[in-house]
Formats: C-alpha cells, sequence, structure tokens
C-alpha cells in the first residue's frame, strides 16, 4: 500500500508516513470511524441495472474459482466533489467488511475498486497479500484500459474489463513467480507462508 497523500510506500501495519507524516487516523476523522459493510457489489447509487450486476458477480465468481484466495470488490458511490479518490480508497480498503454469503472477507486479500460518479474516475486500492502479486504498472494499466468506459458512464463494460483484465495479468503475474521459485531461481528460498502480514492493526 502506498501514502495516499505522497504515495511513499508503505509496509504492512503502518499506520503513519514516514515521509510526510500522513496518519490514517485523518482518514477516520473525515470519512468516518465506523466499518462499512459491503458485499462483492456494493452500488450505493443503484447505477448498476440488475442483469449488469449478474454479468459482474458472474465473472468476479469465476475469477476466485481461479484465485481462490484473493477478492476482487467494487464500491460504487457518488461522493461529494474535490473527494480525494486514493484517499477514500485507502480509508474504505481499511473499514470495509465484506462479506459474501455470511463469510467475512480478509482486506488484505482484496483488490478494492472504487468507482465515483460524481467524478466518472475510479481508483484500485490493494490489501498487503493482494498487493505483491500486482506491479504499479499492472494496476496503472488495469484504470487506464477501463477508465474511458467509466467515464462514459458504462460501467458494465468498464468494470468487465477490470476484472478480466486483473484476471489475465494475475494468471501471467504467478506463471512467472512459480518459474522465478524453481530450484534456481530468484526466489527459489522464499517462503510463501511469510508473505501475508495482516493489513492494519485492528486491535485497537
Ligand atoms: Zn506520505
Amino acid at each position: 500500500m502506498h501514502c495516499p497523500s505522497c504515495e511513499h510506500r508503505l509496509v504492512a501495519g503502518q499506520d503513519r508516513c514516514d515521509l510526510c507524516g500522513f496518519h490514517l487516523g485523518a482518514l477516520d476523522a473525515r470519512y468516518g470511524g465506523q466499518d462499512v459493510a459491503m458485499d462483492q457489489i456494493t452500488d450505493t447509487t443503484h447505477f448498476l441495472r440488475t442483469h449488469d450486476r449478474d454479468h459482474l458477480l458472474d465473472s468476479m465468481d469465476a475469477f476466485e474459482d481461479q484465485f481462490p484466495q484473493l477478492h476482487p470488490a467494487i464500491y460504487i458511490a457518488e461522493l461529494p466533489a474535490k473527494t480525494k479518490l486514493p484517499e477514500f480508497a485507502t480509508w474504505l480498503i481499511n473499514r470495509a467488511r465484506v462479506s459474501v454469503l455470511d463469510e467475512l472477507r480478509q482486506s488484505e486479500n482484496t483488490y478494492l475498486f472504487v468507482i465515483d460518479l460524481t467524478s466518472r474516475s475510479m481508483t484500485v486500492t490493494c490489501g498487503y497479500f493482494a498487493e505483491q502479486f500486482v506491479s504499479e504498472n499492472d494496476l496503472r494499466e488495469l484504470l487506464e484500459d477501463a477508465s474511458p468506459y467509466i467515464a462514459a458512464g458504462d460501467l458494465r463494460e468498464g468494470l468487465g474489463k477490470l476484472i478480466e483484465n486483473l484476471r489475465l495479468i494475475l494468471r501471467r503475474n504467478y506463471r512467472l513467480l512459480l518459474k522465478s521459485m524453481k530450484p534456481g531461481g530468484p526466489l527459489a528460498t522464499r517462503d510463501p507462508g511469510t508473505l501475508a502480514k495482516p493489513l492494519m492493526d485492528t486491535s485497537e
């Protein structure tokens, strides 16, 4: 995860940016200190038509069949003008409690897409576990590819592209990772168990 204010890289559990001093608690002060109950798709505006939503849920289920430990989630809202989307998304991934069929999803395993209908823009933020499988470039490409559709209000096409392209990127990166972990590869001694870190200490 990156500091939403200066984009400095934060490590797991770090809630204050050591470069600019930004504190995640400041986001609670701005957006609220309570958890946000979410589904796989949370559309606070009821913008998506039922069959578009069902179509997207099918793609998301297919994604999770392939990557059972990784979960895309979508949040659609009309945010107040001048909302800084990266900040809002950082706050939301720390506050979101995504449940599917009564099962609570781990935020660190989530790719959260936030669509703001006010500015017709979007962003993606990743939990600490999920982010290690995609590069900054991957995420930039993802957003660039879907942005024209979101800007035009074609959420079905834009969100469909996001989910499908994320799946393709992960498949490609996963193959590269497997290759690198083979004997003699650069990650041969890396223990995959150490990759999972909590997104944020919630014990306070
Ligand atoms: Zn910062």
